[in-house]
């Protein structure tokens, strides 16, 4: 693996072209619709729009956590918009989403934890644009099974919660978050019967590989379905920095390692984020 000095040339990526691209990025300019592709300058943009995937983010944009890596703002949130359930669903229908990738930053300052607007918005968005698929990109709910309950009802397609990291490293990358708490959401979906469970970490973060197989097992130990694994950039100077670049050749070994060990899906890349190629793992 290679020292974090210049980004590798596997990490420089094309503008983003098409014609469904140039499309949804009028409508999303126009309507100042909020996309995770856009906050966050997605070098995927090309590819997912023009598969008709996109993330949404609900619940505001400031979250009560303040993990290391994530370029979200940190602070007290604002109130909750109880219409956003339906603004989203009009954004996905507006844009002809065909799988819709749902988060939200993490909401520790509500007693529900958000997850009451999150089942409306997964409701809303079937009674709107029914021919749209979703997964439902959910935090820990600090373990609360109630608030779990709540996304269980309703059902979505695919449920993901990202491990983000290993074992060792998941104190300082993701700071009010725990390992094993994360791994227990995940043991509870798919005992509660979620068609689809899917968990992703970053790599470069200064894990060894015997961590990360070591994660992938305990990934394993609680069925997860789907695993996504890419390259961790850091947003900005006051974010964890990149310890290194990890080569084709590696993600590689360790897509042909999570598929042996029986996930259904595994993507492994360095460009890969959690939402990457998020259609295929319906099948
Ligand atoms: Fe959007 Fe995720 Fe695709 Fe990036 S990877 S363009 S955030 S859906
Ligand atoms: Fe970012 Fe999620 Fe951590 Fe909040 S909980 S800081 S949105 S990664």
């Amino acid at each position: 693996n290679i020292e974090p000095k210049a980004k590798p040339k596997w990490l420089r990526v094309k503008l983003p072209t098409g014609k469904k691209y140039t499309e949804l990025r009028g409508l999303v300019d126009k309507y100042k619709l909020n996309t995770i592709c856009t906050s966050g300058s997605c070098p995927n943009m090309g590819e997912c729009w023009g598969e008709g995937t996109a993330t949404f983010m609900i619940l505001g944009n400031i979250c009560t956590r303040s993990c290391g890596f994530c370029g979200v703002k940190t602070g007290r949130p604002e109130t909750v918009d109880w219409d956003e359930p339906e603004k989203v669903a009009r954004s996905i229908k507006l844009m002809s989403i065909k799988h819709a990738v749902i988060t939200s930053v993490d909401r520790d300052d509500l007693k529900d934890g958000g997850s009451i607007i999150w089942a409306e918005t997964v409701q809303a968005v079937r009674r709107i644009s029914p021919g749209t698929t979703m997964e439902t990109l959910i935090p820990d709910f600090q373990g609360i099974e109630r608030n779990i309950d709540r996304i269980i009802e309703v059902n979505p397609e695919i449920v993901s919660h990202n491990m983000e990291t290993v074992r060792r490293l998941t104190r300082e990358v993701r700071i009010q978050a725990k390992y094993d708490r994360s791994l227990e959401v995940l043991r509870y979906l798919k005992e509660k019967g979620i068609n689809r469970t899917k968990s992703g970490i970053m790599l470069g973060l200064g894990e060894t590989e015997e961590e990360v197989i070591q994660t992938m097992h305990d990934l394993k130990a609680v069925n997860l379905d789907v695993l996504t694994i890419g390259q961790y950039l850091q947003p900005s100077k006051k974010h964890l920095p990149v310890k290194e670049f990890i080569t084709p050749e590696q993600f590689e070994k360790y897509e042909k390692i999570g598929l042996e060990l029986g996930f259904r899906h595994v993507e492994s890349g360095a460009l890969v984020r959690s939402s990457y190629r998020a259609q295929k793992h319906l099948l």
